[in-house]
């Protein structure tokens, strides 16, 4: 039978799988959600003898029921293949009690990878099965992390092109270096002089221009986004809750039917949602980890029933979670107000008119299975040196974020059931935050030589992405003022 998508915002008509990954995001602004959750019907046994692509496709064959086999085997198999690090793809390592399900073995060695790497070739069958004959422009604005993963998984796939801006003086070093460096004849890069919202806004008017849109259709384009609401990104990124369970059963490390917790670093709640997608599959899931760092909403929204955006904006050593308006949490309250999607519409209409909104008691009793709490810039750090000196392992900023509030869920309550943490980046991606944290000394030093430093400090050797940038040649130099993204974007597609 086919699996549907509605939209969260009204009860327009529902959509193919297929036609959700195409558009994002729903005409009326919400976001796409399967109409019901489906049932693994496979058993964790069976899953615990296969491969994580065998893996991908008994979990996503379940989401997208208009690919047909061929299809969602050729887009795994794509994606998931000699860019990762490990055959693996996601291991799992014991540390201090803890499993961390490493998720940066990718080419960009964040856990964005997990999704973005297979989200291009989603897209394109998509448009292949809905007969859009256009080329798929994928625009992007990023602070960083996205922008160099969506690059990456984009480059070289056919029918597909993709710009990225960036805040010129915006990202850091080595986030610069990584995207300017990017190969593929469709990759184009641009920094703006301006900051993330700058290029954000720019991104927003570019997507809303219908005259562009016409102009770029008569050229045989049309834009589409890699943004981490489209169900193309959610979908893959719950393959590793089940394939960290099954791994975990096969490993002995746990029985069948007992039980686990998970405790995700937390930003825009794909992640974690994702993982609430797997225990409703019937992955035996406990309690579901909210991590944050000091942009706290969700530990407060978890406590009061109230999501409160009005509050000043931190930036952290966390930088891929310093944010304030959580897009999938959207998902959680469409869902536990009963699949209302003119109740769950008021809420964002109130979260777009005065930052705020409350939800009901009936749907608070609903997420009595999230637990959320936070970790300061002190807690963060201190955690990093802590379990390097026990245990000579090395987690970077946003891992060592979930690590301190584990710390503190299982002190505040005693609970000692076994852990799954997600681990989203690699220390190499935020060297100088996690060497500080473990020596104040180290801050003398410069970049590459931190990284040297971390690998005989952690005896890990230096992933390829961070090798590659030390010597790879700049291929993108255009800069431009935030006017003139539009000129800059038809002359890349060379359109009058
Ligand atoms: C994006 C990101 C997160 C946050 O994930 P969400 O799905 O947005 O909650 C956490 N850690 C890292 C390293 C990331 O890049």
């Amino acid at each position: 039978m086919e699996l549907r998508y509605k939209s969260t915002r009204s009860n327009s008509e529902a959509v193919s799988a297929s036609q959700a990954i195409l558009q994002g995001l729903a005409q009326d602004g919400g976001l796409y959600v399967p109409e019901t959750l489906p049932r693994l019907d496979k058993s964790l046994e069976e899953l615990a003898q296969m491969s994580y692509q065998e893996t991908a496709y008994e979990v996503m064959k379940l989401f997208l029921t208009d690919f047909t086999e061929s299809e969602l085997k050729e887009c795994i198999s794509k994606a998931y293949d000699s860019k990762f690090d490990t055959e693996v793809i996601a291991p799992i390592v014991e540390a201090d009690g803890t499993y961390y399900l490493e998720l940066f073995h990718g080419a960009t060695i964040a856990f964005k990878d997990m999704a973005l790497s297979i989200l291009p070739h989603l897209l394109i069958t998509s448009a292949k099965k809905n007969h859009v004959k256009n080329e798929i422009v994928i625009l992007t604005a990023t602070s960083g992390d996205t922008g160099k993963a969506a690059l990456a998984g984009f480059a070289d796939v056919e029918g597909t092109r993709i710009i990225v801006f960036y805040p010129k003086n915006g990202v850091s070093p080595i986030q610069e270096k990584q995207m300017v460096t990017q190969k593929g004849d469709n990759t184009f890069v641009v920094g703006i002089t301006g900051n993330f919202d700058d290029a954000q806004t720019g991104v927003k008017q570019l997507f809303g221009d219908k005259e562009l849109a016409e102009t770029m259709n008569q050229a045989g384009f049309q834009f589409s986004s890699a943004n981490s609401i489209n169900i193309g990104r959610l979908v893959p990124q719950v393959v590793y809750y089940v394939y960290a369970y099954a791994q975990l059963l096969k490993e002995g490390k746990i029985e069948k039917g007992e039980k686990m917790n998970v405790v995700v670093p937390t930003g825009n709640f794909g992640n974690i949602l994702a993982a609430y997608f797997a225990k409703n599959m019937g992955v035996p899931i406990a309690k579901l980890i909210c991590a944050s760092n000091e942009n706290k909403v969700l530990y407060d929204f978890f406590e009061t029933g109230v999501y409160d955006r009005n509050r000043e904006f931190v930036l952290t050593s966390s930088p891929s979670m310093d944010i304030l308006i959580s897009s999938n949490l959207e998902r959680l309250i469409y869902l536990t107000a009963g699949a209302d999607a003119d109740k769950n519409a008021g809420f964002m209409q109130d979260l777009s008119t005065s930052g705020k909104y409350e939800i009901t008691a009936g749907m608070k009793a609903q997420m009595e299975d999230f637990y959320g709490n936070y970790a300061s810039e002190a807690e963060t750090a201190e955690t990093i040196k802590n379990l390097y000196e026990k245990t000579g392992y090395v987690i970077d900023t946003h891992t060592a974020v979930a690590a301190a509030v584990n710390y503190k869920y299982k002190k505040e309550t005693g609970d000692n059931t076994k852990t799954v943490l997600a681990s989203t980046a690699s220390p190499f991606k935020f060297t100088r935050s996690v060497m500080n944290a473990i020596d104040a000394k180290y801050d003398a030093m410069g970049d590459f030589e931190l990284v040297d430093e971390l690998s005989k400090l952690a005896n890990v050797t230096v992933p390829k992405a961070i090798e590659e940038i030390r010597t790879a040649p700049v291929l993108h130099t255009t800069v431009c003022d935030k006017e003139d993204m539009k000129s800059v974007v038809m002359r890349f597609l060379d359109i009058q």
